[in-house]
């Protein structure tokens, strides 16, 4: 392999230590825990092992957290009274509502409650508008942890071509939006892209957020271009693999995140760092 593996375990790790300490000031400061509080309509297993990652994770880093767990038959109204409720509350600065939700429940709707300077998941319309503007944001955790990623391996993004592939709201278009403000020149893909290969090969920076194993081959690759893979699949064995051919992709790339072990440590503790960002701005320190 000549790759660089761009070590998202290991960075992960160092950055929940420098946010240990940014909570604890930040409770020295408040005269409490920063807090989070996350809303869960039940009835989803994969949903629950996140909470539960997250919740281990705010008792880690010092953090309140608080679960607003929902029964499944909730109704819009009730769900949306109890975001409302938390963005009066004093004792909370961050809301995580988990999706997707069950239907006939309205994601959008329910994100639109959100006080968007709780938006800790980076998901309300005015912190991806605001992102899109090249203003000061709450940004979507995964693709924050990918540009962190970049940032701390020193990838120069100025003036690289880049190509996006994927253009979800809470993956593709806001890394999109990231690699602009770095000074990349972007180009966004998508299921109708024809010849993906052909716009890949053009690019020193590759993003991958499709939710398809093996998508990007190492033949779309130029060689020693930086590949960041957000792809989390479960393979046929239940194994998790990304969206880019992984060991062939390695002889090809300059550097390419790991899947396990590349963007996904990422998020939790941007998701955190977001916290953290979102008290300051709340109680203006
Ligand atoms: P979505 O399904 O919302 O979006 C997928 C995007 O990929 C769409 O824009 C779609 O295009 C595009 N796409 C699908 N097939 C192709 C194709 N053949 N060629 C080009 N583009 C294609 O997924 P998410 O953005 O939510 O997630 C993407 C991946 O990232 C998933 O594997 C997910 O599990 C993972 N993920 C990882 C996280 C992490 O922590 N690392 C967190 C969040 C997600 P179109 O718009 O035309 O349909």
């Amino acid at each position: 392999m000549t790759a660089t593996i761009l070590d998202g375990r290991a960075l992960a790790q160092e950055l929940r230590t420098a946010t240990q300490t940014e909570i604890a000031n930040l409770s020295t400061a408040l005269g409490r825990a920063p807090g989070l509080a996350v809303v869960q309509v039940l009835g989803d297993a994969a949903s629950t092992r996140y909470v539960r990652s997250i919740e281990k994770l705010c008792a880690t880093l010092g953090a309140g957290f608080r679960l607003i767990a929902l029964a499944p038959e909730t109704t819009q109204a009730e769900l949306e009274a109890h975001i409302t409720a938390l963005n009066a509350d004093h004792e909370v600065d961050g809301i995580l509502l988990q999706l997707p939700l069950p239907a006939p429940l309205n994601a959008n709707a329910a994100i639109m409650q959100i006080d968007h300077r709780k938006d800790v998941d980076g998901v309300h319309p005015i912190n991806a508008g605001l992102l899109a503007q090249g203003r000061d944001a709450l940004v979507a955790n995964t693709p924050a942890g990918g540009m962190e990623l970049l940032r701390h391996y020193q990838i120069e993004l100025r003036g690289k071509r880049a190509a996006v592939v994927g253009r979800s709201a809470i993956v593709g278009r806001p890394m999109a939006q990231l690699l602009i403000q770095a000074d990349a020149t972007v180009t966004v893909c998508h299921s109708r892209t024809p010849d993906l290969g052909a716009v890949l090969r053009e690019c020193e920076i590759v993003c991958v957020a499709a939710g398809r194993p093996g998508l990007v081959t190492a033949d779309m690759l130029r060689p020693g271009a930086v590949v960041v893979d957000f792809g989390t699949n479960v393979g046929a064995d239940g194994s998790l693999v990304g969206d880019v051919d992984f060991a062939a992709s390695a002889e090809v790339a300059g550097a390419i995140t790991p899947v396990p072990g590349g963007t996904g440590p990422m998020t939790n503790v941007m998701l955190m760092r977001n916290l953290v960002a979102a008290a300051h701005t709340l109680h203006h320190l």
